[in-house]
C-alpha cells in the first residue's frame, strides 16, 4: 500500500515537472517590471476628472500604466528619431507627452470643453490681459453646441486639440469608433473654426493605453497628458484660491496644466495664477510652443509647425 501511494506520487510529479518544460512560462505582469524601472516615482494626481458636470464614471487608469517609460525602440523611424529624448524627467514618447522640457520655465496652461461654455468669456479675458496663447482641446459636441466660443477661442489666437467627440473612456471603445471620434470632431472645429486639431489629442478622463495611443498617432496626433491637473473638475466647489494653491505648489518648468473650460473656479482664478507664475519668472505657452521650446522635441511635436501653420 505505503509502496504504491509512493509510486504514485513520484509518477505525478516526474510527470508534471515533464509538461512543465513544455509549457510556455506563465507570464508575468506586463507593467510591473517597466514600472520598477521608472526612476522617479512622483506622486500620482487622483486619476478621475471629468468635464465638470459629467455624470460618466471614468474608469480605473493603472497607475503603472501611467507611469510607464515607453521604451525607445517603440519610436517609430523618422528622420530625427535619434534626437527623440529618453533621460529622465523628460516623459515624452512618440506618442504621449505628459511634461516639457525642464530646461526653460514655460508652463501649458491647457483648457479642456466639454460640458459648459459659460466661463470662456472670462477665461478668454484674463489670457488676453496677459497677452497668454494657450492650448483648447475641444470635444466636437462641445463645438455643436457653442459654436460662438469655440470661435471665439480660435479667433484669439489660441491653440486647438482634439477632445474626442463625444468623450467617452477611449479604451472601450473599438479601433474604427476612435478613428470616428477622432474624425468628426476634426471636420467640425474646421467647419465651425477654420482650424485643425491636428496633431494634439487629449483622451477623455485621461483613459488610455498603448493600442489608443497607437491608433491616436495613426490618425496624425500625439496624446498630451499633463504634469498638474488643477482640480477644477475633480473636486467639487473647489474655490479659485484652491486651484491658484493646488496648481502653483506643483509648478515646475516644462508643466502642462490641465484645467476646464466649464469652471467658473478656473476663470475667477486665472488672472491671479497668471499673476503668480509671471512673479516666479514662468511664461505661459500653448502645448505645441512648449514642445517646440525642446530642442529634443519628437517628431510628432516638431510637425507642429507644419500642421498648425504658425
Ligand atoms: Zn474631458
Amino acid at each position: 500500500m505505503l509502496l504504491q501511494l509512493t509510486i504514485l506520487v513520484v509518477g505525478t510529479l516526474a510527470v508534471a515537472v515533464y509538461v512543465s518544460r513544455w509549457l510556455p512560462p506563465t507570464s508575468a505582469p506586463e507593467r510591473s517590471p517597466r514600472a520598477a524601472n521608472v526612476p522617479q516615482q512622483k506622486p500620482r494626481e487622483p486619476r478621475p476628472h471629468s468635464d465638470s458636470i459629467s455624470p460618466k464614471k471614468p474608469p480605473a487608469v493603472s497607475t503603472a500604466e501611467a507611469e510607464s517609460v515607453q521604451p525607445p525602440q517603440e519610436i517609430p523611424p523618422s528622420d530625427n528619431v535619434e534626437t527623440v529624448p529618453t533621460p529622465p524627467p523628460l516623459r515624452v514618447t512618440s506618442k504621449e507627452v505628459e511634461v516639457g522640457s525642464p530646461s526653460e520655465k514655460l508652463v501649458a496652461l491647457t483648457f479642456d470643453a466639454g460640458s459648459s461654455a459659460q466661463p470662456v468669456p472670462a477665461i478668454l479675458q484674463a489670457l488676453a490681459q496677459h497677452g497668454v496663447r494657450s492650448t483648447f482641446f475641444l470635444t466636437g459636441q462641445w463645438i455643436e453646441r457653442h459654436p460662438h466660443a469655440a470661435r471665439q477661442i480660435a479667433e484669439a489666437g489660441h491653440e486647438l486639440g482634439n477632445h474626442s467627440w463625444s468623450h467617452p473612456p477611449f479604451t472601450s471603445l473599438t479601433d474604427e469608433q476612435i478613428r470616428e471620434q477622432l474624425r468628426r470632431t476634426e471636420e467640425i472645429a474646421q467647419r465651425v473654426c477654420g482650424r485643425s486639431t491636428k496633431p494634439l489629442f487629449r483622451p477623455p478622463f485621461g483613459d488610455r493605453d498603448e493600442r489608443v495611443r497607437s491608433i491616436v498617432a495613426e490618425e496624425g496626433y500625439l496624446t498630451i497628458y499633463w504634469t498638474i491637473d488643477s482640480w477644477d473638475s475633480v473636486k467639487r466647489d473647489i474655490t479659485p484660491q484652491e486651484i491658484i494653491a493646488r496648481v502653483m505648489r506643483r509648478m515646475r518648468p516644462g508643466a502642462i496644466v490641465l484645467m476646464h473650460c466649464g469652471s467658473e473656479a478656473t476663470a475667477q482664478a486665472l488672472p491671479q495664477l497668471l499673476q503668480a507664475l509671471e512673479a516666479q519668472g514662468y511664461r505661459a505657452v500653448t502645448v505645441s510652443e512648449l514642445l517646440r521650446s525642446d530642442g529634443q522635441a519628437p517628431q510628432a511635436a516638431s510637425s507642429l509647425r507644419a500642421s498648425q501653420g504658425n
